[in-house]
């Protein structure tokens, strides 16, 4: 459990984190008992992608809506007056509705706060919350299915966020600043005491920050490292001595 370790993140100098699937928004939410429109309750359990396409939407608003939520709150009290910064591959955006420090927070996979043309013919980026209003509007008075098109070249538009679907075609724009300000962080940890957590990250994306987390803690002397998965909690060999992994569901380490 998080309180565990609360002693050693005081301890430390600087607080790395990482924040994997098993936090992400649809694991820690039941969006079928927090939407209770009556447009999207009939949308659940409808096959076919316009259906997906259309509870995705309902889900996005869902979330770019939301005030401030307590998912994270354990970790806020435990970080709080403490220099750290937190990596997320989640694209749900919802670590900008913690009390989290935004300014230290990157979310290379994106936040569902944009849209880009499919194609991409160009860079261009447009804020998704009038597009979503736009397309429930048309849905709850038409009851049909629609796309957004790009006004430049005519393909649909899509989320700007990262999966495997859309890792050749992601639009990096939108978090290259905080990931600027993350990579500068980071090489200020090198000799320093640090306290690295990694939560409920698997392999969908290693490259991102679970291979990464590996090798700062293996070049930093100071480092301290705990991996929590469900199943993926394995720590490599060179940096056992400095490595704990533990077998729990993120959801658990931080919630119970
Ligand atoms: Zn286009």
């Amino acid at each position: 459990m998080l309180r565990d370790y609360l002693e050693q993140i005081k301890e430390a100098d600087l607080v790395l984190v990482g924040i994997g699937r098993e936090l992400q928004a649809k694991r820690l939410m039941d969006f079928k008992k927090e939407i209770s429109n009556p447009h999207y309750q009939e949308l659940i359990g409808q096959e076919g992608e316009d259906a997906a396409w259309m509870r995705e939407i309902y889900e996005r608003d869902y979330l770019l809506s939301l005030g401030e939520v307590d998912y994270f709150k354990d970790l806020e009290e435990a970080l709080e007056g403490k220099n750290y910064f937190v990596v997320t591959s989640n694209d749900d955006g919802l670590l900008f509705h913690s009390r989290l420090d935004k300014g230290r927070i990157t979310a290379p996979c994106g936040n569902g706060d944009f849209f880009q043309c499919s194609r991409p013919c160009d860079e261009q980026l447009y804020p998704a919350k009038p597009g979503l209003k736009d397309l429930i509007d048309y849905y709850e008075k038409n009851g049909s299915i629609e796309h957004l098109e790009c006004p430049k070249c005519g393909e649909r538009l899509i989320f700007n966020v990262r999966t495997e679907d859309t890792k050749h075609v992601y639009v990096e724009g939108a978090y290259l600043t905080s990931w600027a300000n993350y990579t500068k962080w980071l090489q200020g940890t090198l000799n320093k005491k640090l306290f690295i957590l990694e939560l409920g990250e698997g392999f969908e994306n290693p490259n991102l920050f679970r291979w990464p987390f590996e090798k700062i803690a293996f070049y930093n002397e100071k480092a301290v490292f705990v991996r929590v998965h469900k199943s993926l909690y394995q720590i490599g060999e060179g940096i056992k001595g400095k490595g704990t992994a533990i077998a729990m569901d993120s959801r658990e380490f931080l919630l119970d």
